[in-house]
């Protein structure tokens, strides 16, 4: 299996605390989102997906707004959507029975026309910075499925944090062969297991000065993290289906 720079920057990211993927799959999307302000904002497909998105989900919009160097690049992402939404709410067909008097009486409640309408303002695709989160996601987790012998990798994982829930899941997802899968589950538990007498130590010292002084101070925290992934990792949410 040839060897590629998400290989390379997996293997960096295991030196690095937390789970590599999390890591990973983050920085990727927080360099699309650069990318989309500063370098994709004349792109007329770019700009026509984010039309049909109706922009970014909410979790990427409260990542987005906080770049504050692009703000024409912003405005016209946001024109764009929003402009779309504007010529959603205002069809010929819905005033062509009396203009705005016409719009009112077809959106009474109950009436079957708001349903449409509510249907009209939902997006017409994914919000393409989840796209690129999954994408990440897959892309790093497939490289540890894919290298069962490699010694490099596998030493990289193992005296990493481990992988999250969510990315563990992944991995297991995409079905690795048996004696693969017993080698990952093994590295796992062991990384687990070693977190977990880190929070017994640190119950077992709670209340006294030392237990605010060791490795296990944060055990908590890493702990959480490993559960849930990082802050911005989307488990729960499957791929956008149309
Ligand atoms: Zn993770
Ligand atoms: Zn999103």
């Amino acid at each position: 299996m040839p060897v590629t720079q998400a290989y390379f920057d997996l293997i960096d990211a295991f030196g690095e605390p937390g789970c590599a993927v999390c890591r990973l799959a983050l920085r990727d999307v927080q360099r699309y989102l650069e990318a989309l302000l500063y370098e994709y904002t004349t792109d007329y497909d770019v700009y026509q997906a984010f039309r049909r998105s109706r922009g970014l989900c909410n979790t990427h919009t409260a990542q987005f707004i906080r770049f504050t160097g692009s703000a024409p690049g912003m405005s016209v992402l946001a024109h764009g959507a929003l402009s779309e939404i504007l010529q959603q709410l205002e069809p010929p067909s819905l005033l062509k029975s009396g203009g705005r008097a016409g719009l009112r009486r077809l959106l009474a409640p109950g009436d079957s026309a708001s349903a449409a309408l509510a249907q009209r303002l939902a997006p017409r695709a994914g919000c393409p910075a989840c796209a690129t989160l999954h994408d990440a996601e897959q892309r790093y987790t497939i490289i540890l499925h894919d290298h069962p012998e490699d010694t490099r990798l596998l030493a990289a994982y193992r005296a990493s944090d481990g992988l999250c829930v969510p990315h563990l899941r992944r991995l297991l997802r995409q079905e690795p062969a048996a004696p693969h899968l017993a080698v990952l589950v093994a590295t796992q538990q062991d990384i687990w297991q070693r977190l977990r007498a880190e929070l017994e130590a640190f119950l077992h010292k709670d209340g006294s000065q030392s237990a605010q002084a060791g490795s296990e101070s944060d055990s908590r925290l890493r702990a959480l993290l490993l559960l849930a992934g990082q802050p911005g990792i989307l488990e729960a949410l499957e791929p956008w289906q149309p």
